[in-house]
């Protein structure tokens, strides 16, 4: 077992993680990276709508070249996931590792996205990226011209069903107990959306891509996407030790002033486990400001003069 000390360490390496680290690694915090790219939500995206992207562009070689920038400004990259963080009474975070191996730092970045909750069907894990998405507004415009299938029983998948009506030739909601405001279930009956109410997925076909979706009575939707709209859980069971504060109104999503300071001195939170929206500007917004602001503190504690 290792122990090593760093001035600022980030939980997540998607595009919050990883823009945190360029920002606290060039002011000078001796800064580690925790998490593997291949969980975060990006890995497996298709992006068309980040700043400055022309062509479309694989969420994978976005977290590849982000690896690379965070690396090259001094970063330390580990590949691994974090089991227990604390706070110790010195103010510092100690950091256990998979590996137990543990880190002690000044400063910590939760960057940790969030747990998409699943169908768990067959054919869904086997067809994400190539039709079977947890985003309508990530992804929409892929399905122009095409027949989808929203999935889920409250306000994302019915309002996820109408927003796809404007792209979509053909929109499906499947929903075994629609639970959404009067409004929005009136908006729904009255528009074009086919409803399939009382009943669930059981499976989805396809080979290269999404080609259908079945339901519990047998029935089979022919179908180019499936959007699995089910709600998002934060991933915040490992620091709800900390006494962390969430959001008021979900709880589910960690509370964060406009330095991304959580209620807890010294540790800081960007990204999706910060709340919706679901996108990689607000990722790298809120990853840039929680880099700076960490190794501020991380400096201010450690006694260093603040950088000029
Ligand atoms: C299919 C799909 C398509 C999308 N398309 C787009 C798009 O076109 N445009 C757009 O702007 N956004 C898109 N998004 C959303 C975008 O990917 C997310 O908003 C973004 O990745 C959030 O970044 P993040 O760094 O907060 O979290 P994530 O990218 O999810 O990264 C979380 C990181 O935390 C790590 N982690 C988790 N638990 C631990 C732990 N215990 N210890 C250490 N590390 C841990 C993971 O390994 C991962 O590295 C899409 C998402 C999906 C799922």
């Amino acid at each position: 077992m290792v122990e090593s000390e760093f001035d600022v360490v980030i939980l997540g390496s998607g595009p919050a993680g990883l823009q945190a680290a360029v920002h606290a690694a060039r002011a000078r915090a001796k800064t580690a990276v925790l998490g593997k790219a291949r969980s975060s939500a990006l890995y497996r995206a298709h992006v068309e709508n980040y700043c400055c992207l022309n062509d479309t562009v694989s969420g994978e070689s976005i977290l590849n070249e982000g690896r690379r920038q965070a690396e090259k400004f001094g970063a330390l990259l580990i590949d691994e996931d974090v089991v227990h963080i604390e706070q110790l009474e010195d103010g510092r975070f100690r950091v256990e590792l998979e590996s137990e191996d543990t880190l002690l730092v000044r400063s910590a970045i939760l960057a940790m996205g969030i747990s998409r909750n699943r169908l768990n069907v067959p054919g869904e894990k086997e067809l994400l990226g190539r039709g079977v998405s947890y985003c309508v507004d990530c992804d929409a415009n892929f399905f122009r011209n095409r027949v989808v299938t929203v999935v889920g029983n409250g306000s994302a998948a019915a309002a996820g069903a109408l927003r796809m009506l404007v792209v979509a030739t053909e929109t499906h909601l499947v929903c075994d107990s629609l639970d959404v405001a009067e409004k929005l279930r009136y908006q729904l009956e009255s528009s074009r959306t086919r409803l399939h109410l009382g009943r669930k997925v059981s499976g989805i076909e396809g080979d290269s891509e999404v080609r259908a979706v079945l339901l519990d009575n047998g029935e089979k939707i022919e179908t180019s996407g499936v959007f699995v709209e089910l709600g998002a859980k934060g991933a915040i069971e490992l620091v709800t030790g900390l006494g962390v504060a969430l959001d008021s109104e979900s709880m589910r999503f960690v509370a964060v002033g406009k330095k991304q300071e959580t209620n807890v001195p010294g540790l800081y939170a960007a990204g999706d486990i910060c709340g919706p929206p679901w996108q990689i500007a607000k990722a790298v917004g809120e990853g840039c400001v929680a880099g700076l602001e960490a190794a501020a503190y991380a400096r201010k504690a450690s006694g260093k003069p603040a950088q000029g």
